[in-house]
C-alpha cells in the first residue's frame, strides 16, 4: 500500500468543472486580478468565519505583514509570538520593523502558553500573535484577558485552522484581526498562493485594503505607502468553489483523527507516544496530525521505518524559532523554551487529508506498532 501525506487530487477534481467554465470567462474578460471572484470569495469567507470583513491577499505571510502594518506596529515595538510555530509568524513581525518576543507553548495543546506570554511582556509590547497550531485554536479567552489588561492587540495566525472553533466561535473571529493562508496544502488551499485577513473592525479592514493595493483608493491616487499584495482571480475562484466543501472535508479529517486516536491510544498509554490533545472547549480541524515520541525514541528511525512501508511522515517543524539562524539576533539560547524545544525535537506528522481512508489509517497505525515492537525487543 502507498499512502499519500497530502492528497489534493480529490478536492481539485471535485471543483474542476466549475472552475474550467469560469476560467473561460476570466480569459474572455481579461480580468485576472482583484475582480468578481475575489470579491465573492471575500464575502463568502467572511460569512463562513462569522466576521464583517475579509480582505483577500497574496499569501498568509502577506496577511500577517499587512495586519501588523495596519495596526501601526513597527520600529520600537515588540510582538509576542510562540516559539513553536512556522517561521512566517515571526518573520512578519521583523519584516515590519518590530521585534519578536517569544513565549513557550502549553505542553498539552501545543499552543502558546498564556502564562509564558505574561512573562514575555515588556513596556514595548504592542501585540500577541496566537497561532492555532496544527488546527487547534490557542487559549483565546486567557489571551484576550491578557491583551485587555495590558492594552495589546490580539492577532490570530489561523493559517492552519480554517473552520476550527473555540467556545463556539470560529478561528479568525476572536482576535482584533486574523490571518489565513491558502497555500495549496492548507485545509483550504488555492491553486497557487493565497491568504486573507479577517476582522470585525471595518476601519482596520479598509486600511489593509489600501495597503494591499499601493495605498490607492482610486487609480493613481496614493494615500499610504502600500505595496502589491493582491489576490489573483483564479485563486479567488478556486477558493470560493472549495469553501463550499470545507466543512465536510474538515469532518473527514476529524474522522481520520478519531481513528488514529483509537488505534494509537494503547501506544500512548504504554509511554511511547503523546497524541494530540483536543481541548474540550474547541474543535480541532487537524491541518496536521502530529504525535510526539516519548522517552527519547528517535523520530528519524520511525520516519525511515514508515517510509520503508510506503508511508510518508514529516516534521512540523524541526526547529523552534529561537534556534533558527535567522533569529539568532534575538539573543535566546537553547533551554529558554523547553516545551517548544521538546515538541520540535520529538514530533512526527502522520498522513492527514480529507481523502485518507480507514484502511490507510489502520496501515499507518499498524506500522507504528510494528516499529515500537522492533525497537523494544
Ligand atoms: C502556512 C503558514 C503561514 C504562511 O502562509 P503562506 O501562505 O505560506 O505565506 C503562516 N503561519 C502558519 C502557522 C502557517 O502554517
Amino acid at each position: 500500500m502507498k499512502v499519500a501525506f497530502v492528497n489534493l487530487r480529490e478536492q481539485n477534481s471535485r471543483i474542476y468543472e466549475q472552475v474550467k467554465k469560469a476560467i473561460e470567462e476570466i480569459f474572455a474578460s481579461s480580468a485576472f486580478v482583484s475582480g468578481r471572484h475575489v470579491a465573492e470569495f471575500e464575502r463568502d469567507f467572511a460569512r463562513f468565519v462569522g466576521v464583517k470583513e475579509c480582505v483577500a491577499v497574496q499569501s498568509g505571510t502577506s496577511a500577517l505583514i499587512l495586519a501588523l502594518k495596519a495596526l501601526g506596529i513597527g520600529a520600537g515595538d515588540e510582538v509576542v509570538v510562540p516559539a513553536a510555530t512556522f517561521v512566517a509568524t515571526a518573520e512578519a513581525v521583523e519584516w515590519v520593523g518590530a521585534r519578536v518576543r517569544l513565549a513557550d507553548i502549553d505542553p498539552h495543546t501545543w499552543t502558546i502558553d498564556p502564562a509564558s506570554v505574561e512573562r514575555a511582556l515588556t513596556p514595548r509590547t504592542r501585540a500577541i500573535i496566537a497561532v492555532h497550531l496544527y488546527g487547534q485554536c490557542a487559549h483565546m479567552d486567557a489571551l484576550r484577558e491578557i491583551a485587555q489588561k495590558h492594552n495589546l492587540y490580539l492577532i490570530e495566525d489561523a493559517a492552519q485552522a480554517h473552520g476550527a472553533t473555540h467556545n463556539g466561535r470560529q478561528a479568525g473571529s476572536m482576535g482584533d484581526v486574523a490571518c489565513f493562508s491558502f497555500y495549496p496544502a492548507k485545509n483550504l488551499g488555492a491553486w497557487g498562493e493565497g491568504g486573507a485577513c479577517t476582522t470585525n473592525n471595518s476601519q482596520l479592514a479598509e486600511k489593509i485594503r489600501l495597503l494591499r493595493d499601493h495605498g490607492s483608493p482610486r487609480k493613481y491616487e496614493h494615500v499610504l505607502v502600500g505595496g502589491n499584495f493582491r489576490m489573483e482571480e483564479l485563486q479567488g475562484l478556486v477558493l470560493k468553489e472549495k469553501l463550499r466543501y470545507l466543512p465536510q472535508w474538515n469532518q473527514a479529517r476529524q474522522q481520520a483523527a478519531r481513528l488514529y486516536a483509537e488505534m494509537l491510544t494503547p501506544l500512548a498509554q504504554e509511554g511511547f507516544l503523546q497524541l494530540p490533545h483536543c481541548a474540550p472547549e474547541g474543535s480541532h480541524v487537524y491541518h496536521l496530525y502530529v504525535v510526539s515520541l516519548k522517552n527519547g525514541y528517535d523520530r528519524h528511525h520511525l520516519i525511515e521505518f514508515l517510509a520503508s512501508r510506503g508511508i510518508p511522515a514529516a516534521i512540523h517543524y524541526p526547529q523552534p524559532i529561537h534556534l533558527l539562524p535567522a533569529f539568532g539576533h534575538l539573543g535566546y539560547r537553547k533551554g529558554d523554551f523547553p516545551v517548544a524545544e521538546h515538541l520540535f525535537s520529538s514530533c512526527v506528522s502522520l498522513p492527514m487529508h480529507e481523502a485518507l481512508t480507514a484502511t490507510e489509517v489502520c496501515a499507518v497505525c499498524d506500522a507504528i506498532k510494528e516499529f515500537f515492537v522492533s525497537v523494544t525487543v
